[in-house]
């Protein structure tokens, strides 16, 4: 079997640093992108683009219906507001509940008729305040896939949840990013959707400060 990996593209900076990292560390790179009714589903478009430039084996697009029809969440629910600033509150009103738990339960099917056995998450210490992007969560969920996978019964190997970014902020992302040559104009962060991006939602605010912290202008703006 080659060393392979499904990465989880969103479409916004972490993710396509992720991939690129992927691209450098595994033989076979597949990317999984998800239409979940997200108000930004624009960040799919960029999210195709990246997995074309990068040269992925096969780019996966899933729509989660029930996603969709789940209110409560500002990121999915017409009738909230996505907040102008960082984390008001915690778990934060833009959570999608049980996001990630979805996208890697999905990502996983694929690994196991793929045989993929590395399922990519850029998930770093600024995601700290969404239960989901947790150390704790990444090493549950890793036990669960193993414990229903048929290839790993049928082949008693393991399925490793790949989280390289763990307890590293975002600028540490960044500078990855930049010695891998990730383009990150072609990269979008924005919740709200926006062209250009707002400049006011957390992620905007997040990724225009590792920017910054790093002297550098964001090139999407
Ligand atoms: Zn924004």
């Amino acid at each position: 079997m080659k060393n392979s990996i499904i990465v989880l593209v969103s479409g916004g900076m972490d993710s396509a640093t992720l991939l690129w990292l992927a691209k450098k560390e595994f033989e076979e790179v597949y990317a999984i992108s998800f239409d979940y009714g997200q108000k930004h589903s624009i960040e799919l478009k960029f999210a195709k683009e990246l997995a074309k430039i990068a040269n992925v084996k096969e780019h996966f697009i899933v729509e989660i219906p029930h996603l969709k029809g789940i209110k409560g969440s500002a990121l999915t629910d017409k009738d909230i507001k996505i907040p102008s600033q960082s984390y008001p509150n915690e778990p934060p009103i833009t959570t999608v509940p049980m996001r990630n738990l979805n996208f890697l339960s999905i990502a996983a099917s694929f690994s196991d008729i793929y045989e993929i056995q590395n399922i990519g998450i850029g998930i770093h210490s600024v995601d700290s305040p969404y239960p989901d992007c947790r150390a704790e969560f990444a090493s549950s969920v890793e036990s669960a896939i193993n414990a229903s996978s048929i290839m790993v019964a049928k082949k008693k190997n393991r399925i490793q949840v790949y989280t390289p970014f763990l307890g590293m902020t975002k600028t540490d992302v960044l500078k990855i990013g930049l010695e891998l040559g990730v383009p990150y104009e072609k990269t979008y962060s924005c919740y709200k959707g926006t062209v250009p991006p707002c400049e006011e939602c957390a992620t905007c605010q997040q990724r225009q400060e590792a920017f910054e912290a790093l002297g550098l202008k964001d090139p999407l703006l």
